[in-house]
């Protein structure tokens, strides 16, 4: 048992699962043998550094993107070193740029990595698992299983839900696009053609911005339940904490007064509200594990849209380019929550029911895009891995359902609250415990713990 190298399989090779390979490779001195298992054909990238589109752009300076806590500027001296001499710590790069500097990372890991280190990257995906006393063997779509002490699922963000309608027949229609990272969400329509998305997020941001770029002039509808775009990101200087944890109240409302005091004050300072909202970063994730459930829900029913678009801010470049696609009208922002649909051979009609009304405004485009963000409800998705691990209580939801149950160590609870020693996971599948979960900032510094607590040495469940 003390010479076999311990087997670690990392399913999901986007960013979460290739940082916890990189920090495995660099760290790691005992012997061990490392799968990587993803189906895309270049690892790092994942949904959101897949992209070929050039102005799709971070939506975080360079000096603020490195992979690894402890060198905080890495990104930006590699993108000096290797691309472009003049970028700036606060410049916003293009996301697949990111993509190619987080390949680079694990290439260069891998060739560092110990000789006892076995390093083996696969182009495959994981269907499902099968526990053992210790450890489990995992089977991919190929019709190969690999045996392994310690799985990781690094499965990131899944397709969003499809808005709910009363007939929802459109949703089968080739018109309707339910997955807009997907290569034929924007394929194949005429310069022209009008076009609705579902949403106002950064997806949404994401396509129309995307559109521009190649040619289309057609108009754009952007329909959003509270019809706000994501604020743009302002260089401010550092606001000092003025909460801690411990200090900070435990309720919603009292969190949500002191914040807006906060704004109020710092505003009338001559500050930017964003300076205040940053200084929380640090403590976001302890601020949420304080609020009880109820305030959880509250926050997640009345507070989160105001929350998304002043935390998750963008470039100010897309903001630019946005602003000028609104005032030239071919962007046309709609509160409001999608109806009904009726389809015919020229097209189809999205009926709208714009917010504070009763009636219904009709948009007649080519191509609806469904841009409301990832779903995240374990109980709902039927990838067969998910399926598979749901049908042997391997996995539940958090009491939110906005990801998996899981220890603080990164351990997957199973149906039961049994912290698993064979099954983790990092990122997204964290919200419901972390909250701020799903940014490189965050990632990273999972990735590093996640890779320590797997080079323990291996129990039995
Ligand atoms: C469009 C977009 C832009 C973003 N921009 C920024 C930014 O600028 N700055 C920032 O800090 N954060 C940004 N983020 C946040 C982002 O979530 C993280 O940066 C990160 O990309 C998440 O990586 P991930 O590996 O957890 O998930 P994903 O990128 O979703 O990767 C998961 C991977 O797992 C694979 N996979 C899934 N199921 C299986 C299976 N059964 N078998 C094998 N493989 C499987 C998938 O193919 C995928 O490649 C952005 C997110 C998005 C979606």
């Amino acid at each position: 048992m003390e010479n076999l190298p311990l087997e670690i399989a990392i399913v999901g090779g986007g960013l979460s699962g290739t940082l916890v390979a990189t920090h495995l490779l660099r760290s790691a001195s005992q012997p061990i043998t490392l799968h990587l298992i993803e189906p895309r054909p270049s690892l790092g990238r994942g949904i959101a550094y897949s992209t070929d589109y050039r102005c799709h752009l971070l939506n975080v300076p360079a000096g603020k993107m490195s992979a690894f806590p402890d060198q905080p500027d890495d990104f930006w001296r590699w993108m000096v070193t290797k691309k472009d001499p003049s970028v700036q710590l606060d410049t916003f790069v293009a996301r697949q740029i990111y993509g190619e500097y987080i390949h680079s990372v694990l290439k260069q890991s891998a060739s560092g990595a110990s000789e006892r280190v076995q390093f083996k990257p696969r182009t495959d995906e994981a269907i499902a698992v099968e526990p053992h006393a210790q450890g489990a063997t995992l089977y991919l779509k190929s019709g190969e299983t690999i045996r392994a002490d310690k799985i990781v699922l690094a499965l990131g963000n899944f397709p969003p839900k499809d808005p709910p309608v009363q007939d929802s027949r459109f949703y089968q229609s080739p018109r309707y696009i339910s997955y807009p990272w997907s290569d034929r969400a924007l394929k194949g329509l005429n310069a022209s053609d009008p076009v609705l998305l579902i949403g106002s997020g950064l997806t949404m941001i994401d396509l129309a911005v995307a559109l521009k770029e190649q040619g289309h002039t057609g108009k754009i509808y952007g329909v959003s339940r509270h019809g706000q775009f994501p604020h743009s990101h302002k260089f401010t200087s550092a606001y000092p904490a003025f909460l801690t944890p411990q200090t900070a109240p435990k309720t919603l409302r009292g969190l949500f007064q002191q914040v807006r005091a906060e704004v109020k004050s710092a505003i009338a300072q001559g500050e930017d509200w964003r300076s205040v909202i940053d200084s929380l970063r640090p403590i976001t994730q302890q601020l949420w594990q304080h609020l009880s459930p109820g305030d959880r829900r509250r926050f997640l029913r009345h507070v989160r849209p105001y929350w998304e678009v002043h935390r998750h801010r963008v470039s100010p470049g897309v903001v630019e380019t946005v602003g000028r696609m609104q005032k030239g009208g071919q962007l046309v922002l709609v509160a409001g929550r999608v109806h009904a649909y009726e389809e015919d051979t020229e097209g189809v009609k999205v009926w709208v029911i714009p917010r504070g009304t009763e009636d219904r405004k009709g948009f007649e485009v080519k191509r609806v895009i469904n841009c409301t963000g990832s779903e995240c409800d374990y109980r709902k998705f039927q990838h067969p891995l998910i399926v598979n691990l749901r049908s042997q209580n391997l996995i539940r939801p958090d009491p939110l359902a906005l990801g998996l149950d899981v220890a603080e160590n990164g351990a997957i609870r199973n149906s039961e609250g049994v912290a698993s020693q064979r099954f983790y996971t990092l990122g997204s599948p964290r919200k419901g415990g972390l909250w701020e979960t799903t940014a490189v900032r965050e990632i990273r510094e999972q990735a590093v713990e996640l890779s320590r607590e797997l080079l323990r040495s291996p129990q039995i469940d």
